[in-house]
């Protein structure tokens, strides 16, 4: 099999109103990605995450930096090509950021023509562990910018539609708000669901070790980046004086930095996120890391969990997915909830397959 194009694309899917977390303000989600066709038929499918802004970056850095590195080889040699596209010289401009979210789509791509080609869904060609249903939990009802009465009307909402762990951001500019808005949330749902809270990296340190104790009696299963991504000093430092576990990865971009993040104790609930991180191959090595550690993979979902269910239900080592439905109308096999699990995809490939009318409808340039 060979590659005979690579087409890149962006696609930005409407929010329907304004999001709003401690850091971010977004209205659409974005897919810079590419379709990788072969001579064979197969046309794959891969794309990283954006809150609209960078796409064409990313776009850019496929187009001129990776595509030309991909026309004619063999699709399914998928790590050598990993390591002919790090080793382009793209590296002298980026190890991280934009390089690494445009090399995760490709990876992602490729590995949804060898799935698509081996008639298998991603989840069992790698190993498949879960077999019905994934674990997982819901952020899509602890937005930042909803009033103290929506936040509670939304969470209880979830757990009424049989969710059993939802998500609360924090990292208001005052602290005690959200101290008291997780203590309401978690009055709200008694002690048996599970709550997180995830301060998108807002607290410096002196905030995080005034403030991060004050949630300990709370029972809550994680603190989600509390300090700035790169300070894993700072939070092995916080993270010994807080009973709740700390989680963090949608900022790290490779297999060194959370090696780094393990080494250092800064980390109990590892959060790769496959669109972040080099792709799936890169992925799989953190997983592989985060099994010898004894730590749980919880990914984040940049990709909004497409891929991301083929990944946790391949995976012993993940033990649950963050579910967003934000962009399901896009996909032809949308990620689907029930009874607060996801279901394990059934269909070849790696759930990257767009419906032709949205994507066309949702285009971008
Ligand atoms: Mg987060």
């Amino acid at each position: 099999m060979r590659i005979v194009s690579v087409d890149p694309f962006i696609v930005h899917v409407p929010l329907g109103g304004e999001v709003a977390d401690a850091m971010s303000r977004l209205r659409v989600w974005g897919y810079p990605g590419l379709t990788i066709a072969t001579d064979e038929g197969i046309v794959g499918t891969g794309f990283t995450g954006t809150q609209g802004h960078g796409d064409t970056l990313i776009r850019d850095a496929i187009a001129e930096g990776y595509a030309p590195l991909l026309l004619g080889q063999d699709p399914t040699y998928i790590r050598a090509l990993a390591e002919r596209l790090q080793g382009s010289m793209l590296h002298w401009v980026g190890r991280a950021g934009v390089t690494t979210m445009a090399l995760a789509a490709v990876d992602i791509a490729l590995w949804d023509i060898v799935a698509q080609a081996a008639g298998l869904p991603l989840c069992q060609m790698l190993g498949g562990h879960k077999v019905e249903t994934t674990p997982a939990y819901n952020t899509d009802g602890g937005w930042l910018h909803l009033s103290d009465d929506d936040l509670l009307a939304s969470t209880s909402r979830l757990v009424e539609e049989g969710w059993r762990a939802v998500k609360v951001k924090v990292g208001h500019a005052d602290p005690a708000r959200d101290l008291r808005r997780v203590r309401a949330v978690r009055r709200l749902l008694g002690d048996d669901i599970a709550l997180m809270i995830d301060a998108n990296h807002r607290w410096d340190r002196a905030t995080a070790l005034e403030w991060a104790p004050r949630f300990d009696d709370l029972g809550l299963r994680w603190l989600e980046e509390p300090l700035h991504p790169d300070d894993l000093p700072g939070h092995a430092h916080l993270a010994a004086r807080i009973r709740t576990p700390i989680a963090l990865g949608e900022h790290l971009y490779s297999r060194l930095a959370f090696r780094d993040a393990v080494d250092q104790r800064a980390v109990t609930y590892i959060q790769v996120d496959v669109t972040r991180v080099a792709g799936v191959s890169e992925w799989l090595d953190v997983a592989g890391l985060a099994a010898a550690h004894g730590l749980p993979v919880v990914p984040h979902a940049g990709d909004m969990g497409q891929v991301h269910q083929h990944l946790v239900a391949a995976t012993p080592a993940a033990t649950a997915i963050e579910y967003i439905p934000w962009t399901r109308e896009l996909f032809e096999d949308p990620i689907t909830a029930r009874d607060g699990c996801v279901l394990v995809p059934q269909r070849p490939g790696a759930g990257t397959a767009m419906r032709p009318q949205m994507f066309a409808a949702y285009r971008v340039g």
